[in-house]
């Protein structure tokens, strides 16, 4: 048994190096073309015709361009400055072959944004070698890049998924409008700027009178297409950016006026029942031909030493005195009188 181990075989190269030379003289061509014959994973294209070599190059995608630099009418340099230009062919390494042994030329084609220089004609060895080394590092770029990009667009994805997400936490399935989680984080929000800023804070709690009944005549559906009627609605009544409605549960909405007054909610309040019941919605109710609600109101400045439920608990109250008294109207948690206009 021989002792002598095999040697470890080298990963094969399971890229292909697209050549692309760039030379007026035929012969050079074909001196090339001869040294990379036997190369797997190698294809060879040559252009002769300068003029066509940036066209060419768009087209066949080349990993490396092998690029004379002395050629009748075109100048390699030029080309090579060209090459660097175009978002096609920036990055696709340039080796360029010259007759032209001078540092000072050597340093002009590396200012133009040449990878690397040989001088004609190259050992076939050392040429195939350097090739390969531009290829791969070539190929190992446009890899990376691929692989930056997607992940950039996964990131990208992924958050506006969180803020769709983020939105859907908030919204009411139903009507659209905001949900009673986002209304509670509102108020806490508000509340302690109201309590900073010592303004005062408003909140409605509205609620479909005699919705019940409503439901077991027209059926829940029927129902439902009520509620985002009412919403809708009641969205149109208030205007400033930080006002805001919620889905509070059920038939019943919140309505937070930050920076308002009594006068300001009773005003909103009113309008809103004003709407809902000029929607005319039929009901089967004895009390009333149409849809309407009943809104409770109510107004503070923080104090120090309450919670912004205080200020929920007001306006439930206050709700409650407007169903006893009737139905479709506003109380208000401060006793003011609040006219039912017709
Ligand atoms: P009141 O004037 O005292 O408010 O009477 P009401 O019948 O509206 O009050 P109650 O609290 O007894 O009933 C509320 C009803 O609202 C119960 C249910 O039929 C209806 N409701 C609650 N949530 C929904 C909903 O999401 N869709 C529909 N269609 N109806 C709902
Ligand atoms: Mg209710
Ligand atoms: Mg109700």
């Amino acid at each position: 048994m021989s002792s002598v181990k095999a040697k470890p075989v080298p990963p094969a190269d399971d890229y292909v190096a697209l050549v692309l030379l760039v030379d007026d003289q035929v012969f050079v061509g074909e001196a090339v073309r001869q040294a990379l014959e036997d190369q797997p994973n190698l294809d060879f294209h040559f252009c002769c015709e300068p003029e066509e070599a940036m066209a060419t190059a768009k087209q066949i995608k080349p990993t490396v361009i092998l690029q004379d630099l002395i050629m009748p009418g075109v100048d390699g340099v030029n080309l090579v400055y060209e090459y660097r230009a175009d978002p096609l062919t920036r990055d696709i390494p340039v080796i360029v072959l010259s007759t032209n042994e001078d540092p000072l030329t050597k340093s002009k084609a590396f200012r133009a944004g040449a990878n690397d220089y040989l001088v004609k004609l190259p050992d076939p060895i050392e040429l195939i070698a350097r090739i390969r080394y531009h290829s791969k590092a070539y190929l190992n770029q446009i890899q990376r890049d691929e692989a930056y990009r997607a992940l950039r667009q996964s990131q990208q994805e992924l958050l506006e998924m969180n803020i769709e997400l983020q939105r859907l936490n908030n919204v009411d399935g139903l009507t659209g409008l905001s949900n009673r989680r986002y209304a509670d984080d509102y108020l806490t929000k508000e509340w302690k700027r109201a309590l900073r800023e010592k303004t005062p804070l408003s909140l409605l709690m509205i609620d479909v009178d005699e919705f019940k009944p409503y439901n077991d005549t027209f059926g829940h559906l029927a129902g439902d297409e009520v509620l985002k009627k009412i919403a809708a609605t009641t969205k149109k009544c208030f205007a400033r950016p930080a006002d805001i409605i919620a889905r509070f549960g059920g038939e019943e909405f919140i309505v937070i006026l930050p920076n308002t007054e009594h006068n300001g909610a009773n005003f909103v309040a009113e309008k809103i029942r004003r709407n809902v019941e000029l929607l005319e919605i039929t009901t089967s109710n004895a009390n009333s031909k149409h849809v309407t609600v009943s809104v409770g109101t109510a107004t503070i400045i923080p104090p120090r030493d309450e919670l912004p439920t205080s200020l929920i608990k007001q306006a439930d109250m206050a709700l409650y005195q407007a169903k006893r008294e009737g139905r479709n109207r506003v109380v208000s948690a401060s006793g003011a009188v609040i006219p039912t206009q017709k």
